[in-house]
């Protein structure tokens, strides 16, 4: 006979919190009574006579009573059991019932008192509480074959009966302290050493350490609630003739306040036991538990781990049962099986399963916080073969080998090295990489509508509304697509409609886009050569081109090019229909253009009968300081195209210009774009200019961006390589050149400085026709130390140049 009922659990002090307690986990201690005891009981209090079976339980004596047609269960509690948490049971059973009907919990009935419980003493003389609650119908999923849709309905059944006990609370649920308490498991490990095998005690030991260092401080910090906590395929009732459909979850006896990851870990560990793979279990149970109650990136992160430690728990209750209370009737049979699980599972490895479980559940590549450079150059290496294999080996990157991301925030990128890389090339995330405001316009409009404008909806027009009120008054109708090529393709084709002509300037080395018509418009390949109804203006570059900064009337002379183009086009039997100008000039390097150059230009495309396009893709969205690029530089704009920040990174592409162009478009070609300015397109272009009005970001650019350029100069002054330093806003061109008197292009030296800025963890790209400008385009949100951190990279990776 086992003689000690309980033990002290005093383990001393890990993880600073010193952890005592007394639980009852050696002897069950099933309360004694007497079938024809429990008939009389159940007589008495519910009037109810019936058929008595026993069912089984771990700590409580039940009963099913088949009374007119009826069935219930008789549950005579545990003496050890208070009538707290009793009470916690019965409510939180009614709370589930009232907040999701529909859910396969058991009724509770109340007795002739109208008392939902009641302590009686036995003949024996203890004292428990009885209750009476519905029999739910079926077959213990146990005792089935668990299919793989089996799996993923208990975790959809679990993720419902969480988000029902979400709003539920009673105090006794950190009262019902009990060993299955997957969270307090650490209590447990000493029971290891009941274990024979060496390296069986080797494994769980293995885990409950990486428990303590680096699950539970994680776990610990993510949602916690009252859970069920008991989802094994004991207690999944399934129906007999459909063993896919659930009929019932029972015993909400282990109930407790704990983190949401342990229901479902436990509903996982157990539905595993009836298959082999037990990964493909796992992530199951986890996708339809994320489908009902979606899961954070930190609790799908956790599954893997939390239930590997539940079955190393299970393995050390078992073993210290069997050690300890050998003659007590065993609950679970061994611990072999548990041992054998954990193994398993950390042969596979928590990377490895963890990535299994995200990408199951569509979260993001998982992105190591601790890599081990010999696997992420072993990942690098497969992810290349396939980029080769399927996205040709000509596709385009910038390093000598392409680099891998995964993640991003802010200003910074993270490579799957686990570094942070400073993002000072990338113009498409204006307002921060996965700017939590964006990122959350685009989901929740995602999940509640994702249509186009065929149909009416506010949020298009409160977009359009907003953004035509940034630009002048008669730019006051907009045109959604989804790239800038498409908006530049769309003004083009609006251009010549308009004005009937076909001729078309554009800066010589200018980019624009690829589709066909707008692929013309981007020579700044230097093996395109121009169609002949278009005609390039020598690039206003008073730095590099034929009049340097100190040539008077500079504007003039560079404006003058306009007059040679047009009467060209004229010569090959075109008119002009448009000029397209990116006013960042960012193909062209960034130049510095002199101050009334493009109004000087404007005036000549005027005059022939042309229209300005103003390409906004690079300029926009306060890049330059300001709203809009075509306004720093005072002109005039009949169309302008969006692209890259316009949704942050959400492919979203617009074109705004008068009502009269549009509708005389409209007539001529009745566009309509599919998904151009479909509603999540507009959720997160209203977003971004939330962000930008709310953060004043525009200043903030002005601001970093004078900051930066003022650094630059200074860096300048000890770089010889540094031969111009230009921009405005948060855009910013450094010219490298061998010779500051010949302005001799440093190509080669600043093709080498980007793979050693890579080195140092900044990001940035390379311009021009000679490839010798940096092109700085870091997003609005940057701040002053980022600057300071590009400069120093710069710096340092110049003097290693040197
Ligand atoms: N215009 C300019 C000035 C651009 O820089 C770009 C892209 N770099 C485009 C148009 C084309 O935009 P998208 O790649 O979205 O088609």
């Amino acid at each position: 006979m086992m003689t000690c009922a309980t033990v002290n659990l005093d383990l001393g002090s890990f993880g600073g919190a010193l952890v005592t307690g007394e639980i009852k986990f050696l002897e069950r201690n099933l309360p004694q009574y007497a079938r024809e005891e429990a008939e009389k009981l159940v007589l008495q209090f519910y009037g109810i006579e019936g058929e008595f079976h026993p069912l089984a339980g771990e700590r409580d004596l039940n009963y099913r009573v088949e009374a007119s047609g009826k069935s219930y269960v008789f549950k005579i509690s545990n003496e050890g059991d208070d009538e707290d948490v009793v009470n916690f049971q019965v409510e939180a059973l009614r709370h589930i019932r009232a907040h999701d009907a529909s859910l396969p919990v058991p009724d509770v009935f109340t007795d002739r008192d109208g008392s939902y419980y009641r302590r009686v003493t036995g003949s024996s003389g203890s004292s428990n509480i009885i209750r009476l609650v519905e029999y739910l119908e079926g077959v213990p999923a146990y005792d089935t074959k668990v299919s793989r849709k089996t799996c993923r309905e208990i975790g959809r059944m679990m993720g419902r009966m969480d988000v029902a006990l979400s709003s539920f609370y009673h105090h006794a649920a950190r009262k019902n302290d009990h060993p299955w308490d997957t969270s307090n498991c650490l209590r447990f490990q000493p029971f290891v050493d009941h274990i024979a095998e060496a390296d069986a005690r080797e494994i769980l030991n293995r885990v409950f350490d990486r428990y303590r260092d680096h699950v539970k401080p994680r776990l610990d910090r993510t949602r916690h609630q009252i859970i069920h906590h008991d989802a094994h395929s004991g207690n999944v009732i399934v129906d007999p003739d459909d063993h896919e459909r659930i009929t019932g979850l029972i015993d909400f006896g282990d109930m407790l306040h704990g983190p949401i990851v342990a229901d479902l870990a436990v509903a996982a560990d157990a539905a595993s036991e009836h298959n082999p793979d037990l990964l493909t279990t796992i992530a199951d149970v986890a996708s339809g538990f994320d489908d009902s109650y979606p899961l954070t990136e930190d609790e799908i992160d956790l599954v893997f781990d939390v239930v590997v430690t539940r079955y190393a728990l299970t393995a050390a209750i078992t073993a210290a049962r069997d050690a300890l209370a050998p003659d007590e009737p065993p609950h679970l049979v061994s611990y072999e099986p548990y041992v054998t699980a954990v193994d398993a599972l950390l042969k596979i490895g928590h990377e490895v399963g963890t990535r299994e479980l995200r990408r199951t559940c569509r979260f993001p590549t998982y992105c190591p916080t601790t890599p081990d450079e010999a696997s992420s150059n072993a990942i690098e290496d497969e992810l290349l073969q396939k980029r080769h294999a399927y996205l040709g080996e000509k596709a385009t990157h910038f390093y000598e080998r392409p680099m891998h991301f995964e993640r991003a925030r802010g200003a910074y990128l993270y490579a799957t090295d686990g570094h942070a890389y400073l993002d000072c090339y990338n113009n498409v995330p204006q307002v921060g990489h996965c700017n939590p405001h964006v990122v959350r316009a685009i989901a929740r409009q995602a999940a509640a509508l994702n249509t186009n404008t065929r149909y009416m909806y506010s949020s298009i027009l409160e977009y359009a509304e907003r953004l035509t009120g940034k630009l002048a008054p008669h730019l006051d109708a907009c045109i959604f697509v989804n790239s800038g090529s498409e908006a530049n393709d769309i003004a083009w084709q609006m251009a010549k409609i308009v004005t009937g002509n076909s001729g078309g300037l554009l800066m010589e080395d200018a980019y624009h886009g690829i589709t066909g018509p707008i692929q013309e418009f981007s020579p700044s390949h230097p093996d395109t050569r121009l169609p002949p109804h278009l005609q390039g203006l020598l690039v206003p570059d008073t730095y590099r081109g034929p009049y340097r900064e100190d040539t008077p009337d500079v504007a003039a002379k560079y404006a003058a090019d306009a007059d040679r183009a047009i009467a060209d086009l004229a010569t090959a039997g075109h008119k002009l229909a448009a000029f397209m100008i990116d006013s960042a000039l960012c193909s062209s390097g960034v130049p510095d253009v002199p101050d009334t150059y493009m109004r000087e230009v404007e005036q000549r495309v005027r005059a022939a009968g042309g229209l300005m396009i103003c390409d906004e893709v690079q300029s926009g969205f306060g890049r330059m300081g300001q709203w809009w690029g075509h306004e720093f530089h005072g002109v005039k704009a009949d169309i302008v195209t969006m692209g890259k920040p316009v949704g942050n990174g959400h492919p979203l592409g617009v074109i705004v210009t008068t009502a009269g162009i549009l509708n005389r478009f409209i007539d001529a070609t009745g566009l309509f774009s599919t998904f151009g300015g479909n509603t999540v397109a507009c959720a997160a272009g209203n977003a971004v200019l939330d962000v930008i009005e709310r953060d004043d970001l525009i200043e903030n650019g002005r601001d970093v961006g004078d900051y930066l350029r003022a650094r630059l100069h200074d860096l300048a002054a000890t770089q010889p390589l540094i031969g111009n330093v230009r921009g405005t806003g948060m855009l910013a061109g450094l010219e490298f050149v061998t010779d500051r008197e010949q302005r001799t292009p440093a190509t080669k030296e600043t093709l080498q400085l980007l793979e050693l800025m890579r080195q140092r963890r900044v990001l940035v790209g390379k311009e021009g026709r000679d490839g010798n400008i940096l092109k700085l385009r870091p997003p609005l949100v940057f701040e002053r130390e980022h600057a300071d951190q590009l400069v120093a990279a710069l710096d340092d990776a110049l003097k290693e140049l040197v």
